[in-house]
């Protein structure tokens, strides 16, 4: 046994503020990125209750954060207690990355980057003048259909159970971006057939996420065309019920793990002003798809 002598009394701190956290992976993420790095950034879980959000964020500032990451359900109340928020993140509608500047505080989304970045280096091909599907409407489905139209997709198809969510995240797109936005009930969407005529469908719904690991947000009798590429957010399961589906027609398929890690990495960045490089990003991809498949043996 040796003294544990990377985090020291220099030390900088960042965190992720949420509730529940348990399921969080970020902080693996985050200090074995610090290892990789020999940086002593030390990242913690920060839990936090409803009406104590402005007394931690004030909290952080005293003691100097470095910066610290917000997920769900803060990702919209956070931003009243911020100086500067991104264009992006106000497009996005979301922040989930925050940088302490001396006390004043800058937001950020890195999700979209890094929903972006898995696509494009997993898939092999962006957006441009292609046809999408996105299912769902939830906080995900904004950051990434928002993102796809900035991308200049040359139409989005946003299908949800609730119709009403889909259209703000369409109005978003059609008002502030271009008119490329469409919105379907998953009945609709099934009954025209539209998902035939999209070259890429990204699932942001929490369909198929573990323990419901039997459902597709697809029906299982569609067929899927070989030339399409499925895109799932959830990475718990590895591979979804769509995912192998869509294999299974010998399509492309990628799961949200990429989304997470690259999102993470972004925020370091951004906290840090390092750059992380691309060695450090295979070690990392590599270091946690292995934690992660036993982490989630040793959870079922
Ligand atoms: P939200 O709760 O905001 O949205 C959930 C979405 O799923 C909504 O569109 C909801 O529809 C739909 N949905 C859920 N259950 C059903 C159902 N039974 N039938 C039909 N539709 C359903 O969640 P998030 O957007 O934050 O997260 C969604 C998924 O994305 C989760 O699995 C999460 O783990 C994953 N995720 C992955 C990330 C990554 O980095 N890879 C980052 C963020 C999220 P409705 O609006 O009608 O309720």
């Amino acid at each position: 046994m040796q003294i544990d002598d990377r985090i020291t009394g220099r030390s900088k701190i960042a965190g992720i503020i949420g509730n529940p956290l348990e399921h969080s992976i970020s902080p693996q993420l985050h200090n074995t990125l610090s290892r990789l790095l020999g940086n002593d950034l030390a990242y913690i879980p920060l839990r936090v209750e409803k009406n104590d959000l402005g007394n931690a964020v004030k909290g952080l500032i005293a003691v100097n954060a470095a910066g610290f990451n917000i997920t769900i359900p803060y990702k919209q109340d956070i931003m009243k207690h911020l100086d500067v928020i991104s264009e992006e993140a106000l497009l996005y509608g979301a922040v989930n990355t925050v940088k302490n500047n001396g006390g004043k505080l800058y937001g950020y989304n890195t999700d979209a980057d890094g929903f972006l970045r898995s696509f494009r280096e997993e898939a092999g091909i962006g957006f441009e003048n292609r046809e999408v599907a996105v299912l769902g409407a939830g906080g995900a489905a904004r950051a990434i259909a928002v993102k796809i139209a900035l991308e200049k997709a040359s139409r989005i198809n946003i299908v949800n159970r609730t119709l009403s969510k889909a259209s703000e995240i369409a109005e978003v797109i059609n008002n502030k971006i271009r008119p490329a936005a469409s919105i379907f009930s998953p009945e609709e969407f099934e009954k025209q057939n539209v998902i035939s005529r999209c070259d890429i469908i990204v699932n942001t719904t929490s369909i198929g996420m573990y323990p419901d690991v039997g459902s597709s947000p697809v029906n299982r009798a569609y067929t899927f065309l070989q030339s399409q590429v499925v895109y799932d957010v959830i990475y718990n399961p590895v591979k979804t019920r769509l995912l192998k589906d869509a294999e299974g027609s010998g399509c492309k398929v990628v799961n949200g793990l990429g989304m997470l890690i690259y999102q993470g990495i972004y925020a370091y960045e951004i906290w840090t002003g390092l750059k992380v490089s691309e060695s450090v990003v295979k070690e990392l991809f590599k270091l946690l798809l292995e934690y992660w498949e036993h982490a989630i043996i040793r959870e079922e």
